[in-house]
């Protein structure tokens, strides 16, 4: 359906930011205004509570995470940063890959089974987007997605 993605992002924002998650801070860099996207919205909410939840996850305490959204020429460029472990360059790509978890030892008592993020690639490359991430290891990770924006109504002059 068609959605505005900047009032869909501060609804599910404003879902986590209900539950006390350790201190950690939401911060919101959202363009004003409306921004169309056809998306099915129970998928889009599986992605976002994936790459969120492993935000938190990966997080310590009283961390912040960034939430973004730059418009683009004809899609949406959204990033997801947080300032938890981080992963290596080695490995950042792969963490996209089904049952692919980083750092065995590490992230073994914080449960998971590798594949929120197999599950939203899947997702976003079904909304013709793209999905990658940024990380240094003890800085943090960005993960990105783009979305296509819908044609938006020009005026044609006569
Ligand atoms: P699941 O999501 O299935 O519960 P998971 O979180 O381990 O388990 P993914 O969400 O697919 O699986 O993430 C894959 C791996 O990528 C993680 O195990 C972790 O090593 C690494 N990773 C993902 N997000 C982050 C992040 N924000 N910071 C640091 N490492 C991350
Ligand atoms: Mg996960």
């Amino acid at each position: 359906e068609k959605t505005d993605f900047i009032a869909y992002l501060n609804h599910i924002i404003d879902r986590f930011a209900m539950n006390e998650h350790e201190g950690i801070k939401l911060k919101r860099e959202l363009p004003k205004g409306q921004f169309y996207v056809w998306m099915d919205k129970d998928k889009m909410t599986q992605v976002l509570d994936n790459v969120i939840s492993n935000a938190i996850k990966y997080s310590p305490e009283g961390g912040a995470i960034r939430f973004k959204i730059e418009k683009q020429k004809h899609q949406l460029l959204v990033s997801i940063a947080d300032e938890g472990i981080g992963i290596t360059y080695e490995k950042v790509d792969k963490i996209f890959e089904r049952f692919y978890r980083a750092d065995k030892a590490r992230t073994r008592k914080l449960g998971g089974t590798g594949l929120g993020l197999a599950i939203a690639r899947e997702l976003v490359e079904a909304h013709h987007g793209k999905i990658w991430a940024k990380s240094k290891v003890g800085k943090g990770t960005t993960i990105f997605f783009t979305l296509p924006l819908m044609n938006q109504k020009r005026r044609v002059d006569q």
